[in-house]
């Protein structure tokens, strides 16, 4: 029976991949990875690796959770080193904690390797800080993909009115539902928030926009792409710096 490593991939600028990531994915016998992980990453496998592809779209995953974790259990039963390649980091909405679970339950050692999370990078190469002292004291990643069936919303929205930077993952196609959910809660109108395209690679496109235009701004962007709300967004002017 293998080892997996349920690794982070970083945001997409391959060089943000950690040294750590970097030794597991050279010595393993196969990779199996997300859409959102650098391919590039795989070129530095060795020769006779195997790569399994469990890519997974924003809105709808390709291959149910489920059958991913089964599909790197198998691999498990017959390799010796198994990368499970995620992008970012495996515990930000990364469902790596379930993958975790269901590996101990089948007795399968496993090992997580932090990788960088789009939730801070992303905005960093955008030139957004997600905290500076004197205009936030915190920050919150939330999920922007909250079913919209529901009638219940597990986000607790009305916490949502102080100044935290809040950073939304896999919100794009709800744009328009959560910024006018913050304007109903009561935040200003005018208030800044950023879209980031495909943050930290050369495709990175950002689009700066107050509460109440960002939607028409930013609907078309391409994924992945995150939003980010917060009065650390005016920063941009003076911390810009990625040219890509
Ligand atoms: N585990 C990942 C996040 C998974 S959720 C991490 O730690 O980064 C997937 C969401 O992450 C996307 O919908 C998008 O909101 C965000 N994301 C990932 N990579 C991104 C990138 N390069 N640019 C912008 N957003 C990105």
């Amino acid at each position: 029976m293998g080892k997996v490593y349920l690794t982070g991939a970083g945001p997409g600028d391959i060089e943000l991949l950690t040294v750590k990531a970097l030794r597991v994915v050279r010595e393993a016998d196969v990779i199996i990875y997300d859409r959102l992980a650098n391919p590039e990453i795989l070129k530095e496998a060795k020769d006779g690796c195997a790569f399994v592809y469990v890519g997974k779209e924003d809105k709808h995953h390709i291959l149910p959770q489920e059958e991913i974790n089964e599909v790197i259990y198998q691999n498990a039963l017959k390799y010796e080193s198994v990368v499970r390649l995620k992008g970012g980091d495996p515990f930000v909405f990364g469902r790596g904690g379930e993958e975790g679970i269901y590996l101990k339950e089948r007795d399968i050692e496993f090992e997580f390797i932090p990788g960088i999370t789009s939730a801070i990078a992303v905005p960093e190469y955008a030139g957004i800080p997600v905290t500076h002292r004197g205009i936030t004291v915190s920050f919150r990643v939330v999920t922007g993909h909250e079913s919209s069936g529901k009638d219940h919303s597990q986000i607790p929205w009305q916490n949502y009115k102080t100044d935290d930077t809040i950073i939304f993952l896999m919100g794009l196609h709800r744009l328009e539902i959560i910024t006018k959910k913050l304007i109903e809660i009561g935040k200003p109108k005018d208030y800044p928030v950023a879209v980031i395209s495909r943050g930290t690679t050369k495709y990175e496109k950002t689009v700066v926009g107050t509460l109440d235009t960002i939607w028409e701004l930013a609907k078309d962007l391409p994924t992945p792409a995150l939003i980010i709300v917060g009065k650390v967004v005016n920063l941009r002017e003076q911390l810009k710096w990625f040219k890509n």
